[in-house]
């Protein structure tokens, strides 16, 4: 994912600051004595004079859709969040555990950017697929979530059967009234149940 963060603070209009013009500085290194035979021209014959005057600059400017703006503090208060969990030192957890916040948060960005578009309806289509095209939300994720039954699964890994025992799904995913333990919580992410009508 590209990191924007350092490129400039979005304005009220939602756009990207454009870098200001800087000027270029050349730094290139003294001629060195030529010892052989002077290495092939590989330049490109298409680039003219001019061309190899104005070096391009690289930007990698986004546009940001109508509406960014109003959801840009919660994203990244979410992404704040992410850091601290991936920084986190995870004493005294168990090693599964480690993971658990980032699963948690994980889902929340990408429930928040669902709820938005398919339930409050308060994004517009363009900002939506903004999002899951720039890894807000997890788009694999919100596809699971529009399918019956699956409404609330947490994570992805927990509907992987290679990754449970005699291939069934997570614990978290069978409903409350069909398991044994009232409360539970599934080693994938921590899950405290999501199936559907819990
Ligand atoms: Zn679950
Ligand atoms: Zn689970």
């Amino acid at each position: 994912m590209t990191d924007w963060v350092g490129l400039g603070a979005a304005l009220p209009n939602g756009h990207a600051r454009p870098p200001a013009p800087a000027k270029i500085q050349h730094n290139f290194p003294p001629p060195r004595p030529v010892v052989g035979p002077s290495p092939p021209n590989t330049a490109p014959l298409h680039r003219s004079a001019a061309a190899r005057s104005m070096p391009k600059i690289k930007t990698s400017r986004v546009k940001y859709p109508e509406g960014w703006e109003l959801i840009e503090p919660t994203l990244r208060d979410l992404e704040a969040k992410m850091r601290e969990a991936e920084n986190d030192t995870h004493d005294g957890k168990r090693k599964c555990e480690a993971l658990w916040p980032i699963f948690r948060i994980s889902h929340q960005k990408s429930r928040y950017i669902y709820d938005l578009y398919y339930r409050r309806k308060e994004i517009k289509k363009e900002l939506y697929e903004f999002c899951l095209d720039q890894g807000y939300a997890d788009k694999n994720l919100i596809a699971k979530w529009k399918k019956p039954g699956y409404e609330r699964l947490c994570c992805l890994r927990c509907i992987q059967t290679r990754d449970h025992n005699f291939a069934t799904t997570c614990v978290c995913r069978v409903p409350k009234h069909l398991r044994e333990e009232t409360v539970i919580e599934c080693v994938h992410c921590g899950c405290k149940g999501c199936a559907s009508g819990d």
